[in-house]
Formats: C-alpha cells, sequence, structure tokens
C-alpha cells in the first residue's frame, strides 16, 4: 500500500515518526524513497524529530554528548511539549 504525498505530510504532522508503529514507519519510509516530490522534506522532518528524541534519551541517561546543541531555554520548551502530548 503505498501513500499519498498528502497522507504522508498528514501523518508526520499529527505524529512523530519514531512513535508510529513498524508498518506505518515502512510504507512511509517507501513512499520517502522513491518520491522526489516530497521525500527530502520530510527526511529532514524524520531527521529532526530522530534527533529530539535520541537527545532527550541520551539526557535521561546521562551519557553520550548530544549531537544537537540546544539552549537551556529550547531544551525546556521541547521536554514540556512531549510530555504534555503523551
Ligand atoms: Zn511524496
Amino acid at each position: 500500500m503505498i501513500m499519498t504525498c498528502k497522507q504522508v505530510a498528514k501523518a508526520l504532522a499529527e505524529n512523530r515518526y519514531y512513535e508510529m508503529p513498524w508498518n506505518r514507519r515502512i510504507t512511509m519510509f517507501i513512499h520517502i524513497r522513491i518520491c522526489a516530490v516530497c521525500g527530502r522534506y520530510h527526511q529532514q522532518v524524520i531527521d529532526m524529530q530522530k534527533g529530539i528524541h535520541d537527545y532527550l534519551e541520551h539526557e535521561d541517561a546521562g551519557d553520550i554528548t548530544p549531537t544537537l546543541q540546544l539552549s537551556d531555554e529550547a531544551r525546556q520548551r521541547i521536554a514540556e511539549k512531549l510530555k504534555k502530548e503523551k
């Protein structure tokens, strides 16, 4: 089942990529790979979401230096937003 560009955009706007069911991620991944129109844009959105996710995980674990450099204020805002959405 191939998703349309509109469906991919909607799904990414409403959900975080890494929280979607695996079958949904695969369908989306395939679309992004084969679609020259929205592929590049959505790849950036996914990378950004993953980056924030990784950052928060590492911060919780207190290990590795995060790959994203955010100010304390920006980090706080993201953390609060994520908490509220859960
Ligand atoms: Zn597309």
